[in-house]
């Protein structure tokens, strides 16, 4: 969907539009990811060259605060010195070999030190695939076709996992994704987030069907929806009290909200849970794991298939073991504290203008809703003014701050995030709240 555009755009960017020029006669749409197009805000993508701490420097030379983070993975900030050592030395002694590795040992020992419900993961390259594999277990351990799913929640592009999905899905208001075929979608439920009693009528309405529920553990892709104080725990019983498996995909949540991800904070034990993001250190490695009982099923120790070429790289594996190696409580403190400031600034920078707006909340994640209202589920979310979301995004970007290009995905801090990242934030907040106040629809 392309937006009406109701703000001029500060300043051109010729050397990424140049890109994107040649970049739109290659890809389609210019992009490899949807949302990094631009479509929902207007204007043109910026192509970044470096990152450096709190900061990106797109093509023309011009430096923001960054505050995507790669869509989170960037806990430490860009270029941690770290990470980049441990990646440069297993560069050094090759980039795949196929074959079983330490790195992936010690990634996967990381991950069951830290997230006591995982008690075997297997791992895989993207948030995608720990999706698509976890349903694929989840049915083959049950041996039941059905899967519950919320709207707004985005789980990565799974055919079975797209209908009403969240993210790039929402920013473009797309109703369903052609390519997707009915028996492929016509065994997923998708319900209303937050929605307890509608997932019990699930249940009732299709008695030993259902092989799974999967959530995310705590919604960042319709923009910060946290679950209501008993949603989590309700979805676990129900699926202990049917047969069903209760999946908690901390693709977004893992390893960034707390130590232990969502888990650590509302402690609800999943069978199967999924990760990404943080887990690669910037690299392209995620896993799914859990229930040692149910893993077990998976080839080679059990007969449902998954498997990877590229699963376990050497140095995705030493840049998600460095990463999470650095990650101690100071980390996880200083990136909520920074958080916390953040939000402080831009809600009074938007009352001060008087524009509605929510500041929902997960851990450290948060995104600003243009609403009076709390948003609990999709409907809430779509119902926001995001108009004036275009308006702050540009007047943000304008002045060297780069938020989500849409008004429907989480804003990450890292512990790079320092005092003079923070004050050219503040400085830019009057101007973009003025913006918002005087967007029209
Ligand atoms: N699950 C969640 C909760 C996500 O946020 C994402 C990506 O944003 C995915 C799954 C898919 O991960 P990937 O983009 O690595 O395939």
């Amino acid at each position: 969907m392309q937006v009406r555009i109701t703000v001029s755009f500060p300043y051109e960017a010729p050397v990424s539009q140049s890109l994107f020029d040649r970049a739109s006669a290659v890809t389609p749409g210019g992009v490899n990811s949807p949302v990094r197009a631009f479509r929902a805000v207007g204007g043109t993508p910026r192509f970044m060259v470096s990152g450096t701490g709190p900061y990106l420097t797109d093509a023309d030379g011009r430096e923001y605060v960054d505050l995507v983070c790669s869509w989170g993975p960037m806990i430490l900030g860009h270029s941690h010195p770290e990470v980049i050592a441990a990646v440069q030395d297993a560069v050094a002694r090759g980039t795949s070999f196929g074959t079983p590795g330490a790195g992936e040992v010690e990634l996967a020992e990381e991950i069951v030190a830290r997230i006591e419900p995982v008690e075997q993961v297997r791992l895989v390259s993207s948030g995608t695939e720990a999706t698509m594999s976890a349903i694929r277990l989840a049915r083959g351990f049950t041996g039941r076709p059905k899967v519950i799913k919320f709207a707004g929640c985005y789980h990565g592009h799974v055919d079975a996992l797209l209908a009403a999905a969240g993210s790039g899905v929402a920013t473009f208001g797309l109703p369903d994704t052609p390519g997707v075929t009915g028996a492929q979608a016509g065994d997923t439920i998708v319900l209303p987030y937050n929605d307890i009693e509608a997932v019990r009528a699930a249940f009732a309405a299709h008695p030993g069907e259902i092989a799974c529920v999967i959530t995310e553990a705590s919604p960042g892709n319709m923009g910060v929806v946290p679950p209501l104080p008993s949603f989590n725990q309700g979805l676990k019983d129900l699926c202990a009290g049917n047969g069903a498996l209760y999946i908690s995909d901390e693709v977004m949540t893992g390893f960034r909200v707390s130590k232990a991800g969502w888990y650590g904070i509302d402690g609800v034990r999943p069978d199967l849970m999924t990760f990404g993001k943080v887990m690669g250190g910037g690299f392209p490695a995620a896993a799914f794991g859990g229930r040692a009982d149910v893993m077990a099923h998976l080839a080679p120790a059990g007969p449902v298939y998954q498997a990877g070429t590229l699963s376990g790289n050497p140095i995705a594996t030493a840049a998600g073991v460095a990463q999470l190696r650095l990650l101690d409580d100071a980390a996880y403190e200083k990136v909520d504290a920074v958080s916390a400031e953040l939000r402080g600034l831009v809600t009074a920078a938007l009352a001060k203008e008087g524009v509605a707006h929510r500041l929902q909340v997960a851990g450290n994640m948060f995104s600003v809703f243009f609403t009076d209202a709390e948003v609990t589920d999709y409907d809430g979310a779509k119902a926001q003014e995001s108009f004036r979301f275009t308006a702050f995004f540009h007047s943000m970007l304008s002045q060297g701050v780069y938020l989500p290009p849409s008004a429907f995905e989480s804003w990450f801090v890292s512990t790079a995030h320092d005092t003079a990242a923070v004050e050219r934030i503040a400085a830019a907040l009057p101007a973009a709240a003025r913006a918002a106040a005087g967007a029209t629809a």
